[in-house]
C-alpha cells in the first residue's frame, strides 16, 4: 500500500518549481529575453575560484579510493575541524570538530534535527514568513507545526503571539535569518528579547526550548546589517548551515549541523541528530566537497552583483509606489501586492511573463517574493512590467472607488 501523504508531496511540485518550469516552457515560445523569471532561489554569482581549484586539484592529485570512497558517517574529522576553527575565529564560538555533523545541505540537516526532537506531541514553532518546506519536514517527523503570524511591515517577531503559542510541547523555534522570503535580518535586540522569553518559558516548562537557527543565507548580508551568532545570545541553539547559497553550489549538497557545548544535553542531542540522519539513510556528505572545505572554510562570497541587483530592484519598485520589506540579506525582496492579494497579483504578472512567487506558501498572503539572483539586464527589462502592473491596479482601485 502507498503512503498517500507522501504521494501528494511527490505529485504536486511546489509552486516555485511549477513557476520555474512554466518559465522554461514559455521561454521556448516567446524567447528567453521576454521572460522575467524571479521564481527559484538559485545563486547567480559564480562559485569562488578557490573552491573550483581545490576540487580540480583533488580530482587530479588524490587516490581514487581516498577521494571517492565512503567518508566517516558524521563527516571527515579534517573538514569538521576546519569549520570549527572558522567558527571560533569569527564568533569565538568555542567549537570543536565533535560539535559538528556534516550534512548533504541544510535540508537534510534540518530533517535530522527535527527527527531528533520528535517526541510524542512535539510542536515546532515557525515565524512567518517561513521557508515552506518546514511544514513538510516537521509533519513527516510527526510534529505539529505552529505558525506565528508575520509582523508586517517590519518582519521582526511578534513576541506576544510567540508567548501565547508556546506550550509544554514546544521543542524548538525555527529562526531563519537572513530570511527567505522576506530578506530581513533579525536584529540583536529581537534575538535578545526572544532569548529572554525562551529562557523564562524553558524554566516554566522544565525543559529546554531550542532555537533551530537555519542559516543558509548567513553570509548574504548588505550594508551595515549585522547577523548575530545566535548561540552567543541563546545557549540552547542548534545551528543548521549550508554552503548552497554562500559558495553558489546548491547542486553539490554540503552543509552542517552545529550543536554547541552550551546547549542543554549537548552530547546526547548531537548523538540523536547523528542517529536521526542514520535512520533517514543520510550520512557521508559528498566526499570531494568535504575535502574542499578543509582549505575553503573561510571563503565568503563577493556580493557586489547581488547588491547591485538589490538596489536596482528595490529603488525601482519603491519609486513606482510598491511597499517592500527592508532587504538587508539573502537574495529576495518581499513586496506587498498592490491589490492586497499576492495570489491574484502573481497571476496577473504571469500573464505578462513576469514570474513572482505568491507569499501564501510562506504564510504571508499579502506579499509576493522576488528572487534577485538573476541577470541585472533582466531586472532592467522587467521594470516597465512592474510599472504597468501597479498602474493597472491603481486604475482599477480608482474605478471601484468611483463606483461605490
Ligand atoms: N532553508 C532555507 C531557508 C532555504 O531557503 C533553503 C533553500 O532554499 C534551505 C533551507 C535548503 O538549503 P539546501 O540547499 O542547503 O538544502
Amino acid at each position: 500500500m502507498i503512503n498517500w501523504n507522501m504521494h501528494k508531496l511527490g505529485a504536486q511540485p511546489n509552486n516555485i518549481r511549477q513557476l520555474f518550469e512554466y518559465g522554461r516552457s514559455r521561454a521556448a515560445v516567446v524567447g528567453p529575453e521576454n521572460i522575467f523569471d524571479y521564481s527559484l532561489g538559485n545563486p547567480s554569482i559564480p562559485t569562488p575560484q578557490s573552491v573550483n581549484r581545490a576540487a580540480m586539484e583533488l580530482l587530479s592529485a588524490m587516490d581514487s579510493k581516498a577521494l571517492h570512497g565512503y567518508t566517516s558517517s558524521i563527516g571527515d574529522y579534517e573538514a569538521r575541524n576546519a569549520i570549527a576553527r572558522d567558527l571560533n575565529e569569527r564568533f569565538g564560538a568555542g567549537a570543536r570538530a565533535e560539535n559538528l555533523f556534516l550534512a548533504c545541505g541544510a535540508a537534510p540537516g534540518l530533517v535530522a534535527i527535527l527527527r531528533a526532537l520528535s517526541v510524542p506531541d512535539a510542536e515546532i514553532m515557525v515565524i512567518a514568513p517561513y521557508f515552506m518546506e518546514y511544514r513538510y519536514f516537521s509533519e513527516a517527523c510527526g510534529e505539529k507545526l505552529v505558525v506565528v503570524e508575520a509582523d508586517i511591515p517590519d518582519f521582526q517577531i511578534r513576541f506576544s503571539e510567540v508567548e501565547e503559542k508556546l506550550t509544554p510541547h514546544t521543542q524548538a523555534v525555527v529562526l531563519n535569518s537572513p530570511n527567505n522570503p522576506a530578506g530581513t535580518v533579525y536584529t540583536r535586540k529581537t534575538l535578545e528579547e526572544l532569548a529572554a522569553l525562551l529562557t523564562r518559558k524553558s524554566e516554566e516548562f522544565g525543559h529546554p526550548i531550542y532555537i533551530l537557527a537555519d542559516e543558509p543565507y548567513r553570509e548574504l548580508v548588505y550594508g551595515d546589517a549585522e547577523v548575530p551568532f545566535i548561540p552567543n545570545i541563546y545557549p540552547d541553539t542548534i545551528v543548521c548551515y549550508s554552503y548552497s547559497k554562500c559558495l553558489s553550489m546548491p547542486g553539490e549538497r554540503l552543509g552542517y549541523v552545529y550543536v554547541p557545548d552550551s546547549a542543554t544535553d549537548s552530547r546526547d542531542l548531537y548523538l540523536a541528530i547523528a542517529g536521526a540522519a542514520r535512520a533517514s539513510g543520510h550520512i557521508c556528505a559528498p566526499s570531494i566537497w568535504q575535502k574542499m572545505i578543509v582549505s575553503c572554510a573561510h571563503e565568503r562570497p563577493d556580493l557586489a552583483s547581488y547588491d547591485r541587483n538589490r538596489r536596482t530592484l528595490y529603488d525601482g519598485l519603491m519609486e513606482m509606489g510598491y511597499t517592500v520589506a527592508k532587504p538587508d540579506g539573502a537574495f529576495y525582496l518581499f513586496v506587498e501586492a498592490p491589490d492586497g492579494d499576492s495570489e491574484s497579483f502573481s497571476e496577473k504578472a504571469k500573464q505578462k511573463d513576469l514570474l513572482l512567487v505568491p507569499g501564501t506558501g510562506f504564510g504571508c498572503r499579502p506579499y509576493f517574493r522576488v528572487c534577485y539572483a538573476v541577470d541585472h539586464d533582466m531586472i532592467v527589462r522587467s521594470l516597465p512590467v512592474f510599472r504597468a502592473l501597479i498602474d493597472e491596479c491603481k486604475a482599477e482601485q480608482k474605478e471601484q472607488r468611483m463606483k461605490s
